[in-house]
């Protein structure tokens, strides 16, 4: 398959690609589009046929689900019936933007989209490309990170044409992602809203629209959550939460600790695996720039396996800190949550 770039940098002169891009969605294909997170890889939600074809082109598990994409707020009753006050003064304060939330399905949602469950995860992204294609669509879009399962998630339409150039209908190219992580996953079939993926939108501010207490699953608490044999101890509620994640080629080992100590033990490790003829790579965000340390983590990753590197050391970010919480919850999986105190 010849995997189409179509290009809309500005969108009051891209009419014509918009609709080119909407028309393949419609008719079952695959278009991978940016939005203010990561590159997703959209699909129309209500095609099982359509839904499908994104689990075989990224090689995702058939039970993770997939987070389905709105334009506007009328479009949710096509995917739930049950939306709590609470969900609603947080779509009305906080979309679009970075916050997913699951909630129970319409019979008419495919179980291809839901992964087998009764439960549908919704977001409006906030990014003019993505709201402009869906509204043209006409159809709610399923869309995962657009990566090869495993991979470091997308924030620039190079890093999807380098995983799935071929497999895929088309990608529209936008600039790279404003925040760089994945969205925030929010359930909120149960009495408190829990959180099951950290993201840039933080539990603080959920709680501030809600005027109301938010739990973590459990399961994000543990940083070594794998025994021995490599199963989770712990299984966390969201599905994708437990596959082997974002996982650079070269191995992976993160230092904790105090800045400066790190910043020493890091050169000091680093030259010793050069002598021994390791190419390593280093990652260190400056201390309170969570933010930055978001938006720059993925790229960083991919950018070491572009430059062939074998050993990465990676500086902890404070996991006190909401938007460090969820930038460790990706550098521990990437590493294999292989983290030494220094
Ligand atoms: P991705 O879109 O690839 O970034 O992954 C979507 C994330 O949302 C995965 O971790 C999924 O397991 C999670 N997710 C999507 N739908 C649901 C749902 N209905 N219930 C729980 N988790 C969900
Ligand atoms: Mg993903």
């Amino acid at each position: 398959m010849e995997t189409k770039l179509i290009d809309i940098t500005d969108i009051k002169k891209g009419e014509v690609q918009l609709r080119e891009a909407a028309s393949l969605l419609c008719a079952g294909g695959l278009v991978a589009f940016p939005t203010e997170t990561v590159y997703g890889l959209g699909a129309d939600a209500m095609n099982p046929k359509a839904a499908e074809k994104i689990y075989a082109a990224k090689g995702r598990p058939s039970d993770n689900p997939l987070i389905v994409h709105i334009a506007e707020l009328g479009d949710l009753a096509k995917l739930t019936s049950n939306v709590p006050d609470s969900a609603k003064k947080l779509m009305d304060n906080l979309w679009p933007g970075p916050l997913t939330m699951i909630f129970k399905k319409k019979e008419e949602v495919p179980y291809k989209t839901t992964g087998g469950l009764d439960t549908v995860a919704v977001r409006m992204p906030d990014h003019p490309i993505a709201l402009a294609l869906i509204r043209e669509s006409g159809c709610p879009i399923a869309a995962p990170s657009a990566n090869l399962s495993g991979k470091p998630s997308p924030t620039r339409w190079e890093h999807v044409y380098q995983d799935l150039n071929g497999a895929i209908d088309a990608i529209v190219k936008g600039e790279p992602c404003r925040v760089g992580i994945e969205s925030t996953v929010l359930d909120m079939t149960g009495e408190i809203p829990m959180v099951l993926r950290p993201g840039i939108l933080t539990p603080e501010q959920i709680e501030r629209v809600i005027g109301g207490k938010v739990i973590l699953d459990p399961a994000l608490l543990v940083h070594r959550p794998r025994d021995v044999s490599g199963t989770e101890m712990i299984a966390p509620k969201a599905p994708g939460m437990k596959y082997k994640h974002y996982a650079p080629k070269a191995e992976m080992m993160i230092l904790q600790g105090d800045f400066n100590r790190v910043k020493e033990e890091m050169k000091r490790i680093a030259d010793e695996k050069r002598k021994q003829g390791s190419k390593v790579g280093t990652i260190l965000f400056d201390e309170n720039e969570f933010e930055q340390a978001a938006h720059d983590f993925f790229s960083q990753l991919r950018q070491m396996d572009e430059d062939h590197v074998d050993f990465i050391l990676a500086g902890a970010l404070s996991d006190k800190n909401s938007i460090g919480f969820a930038v460790m919850n990706r550098m521990w999986k990437s590493a294999g949550y292989h983290v030494i105190q220094v």
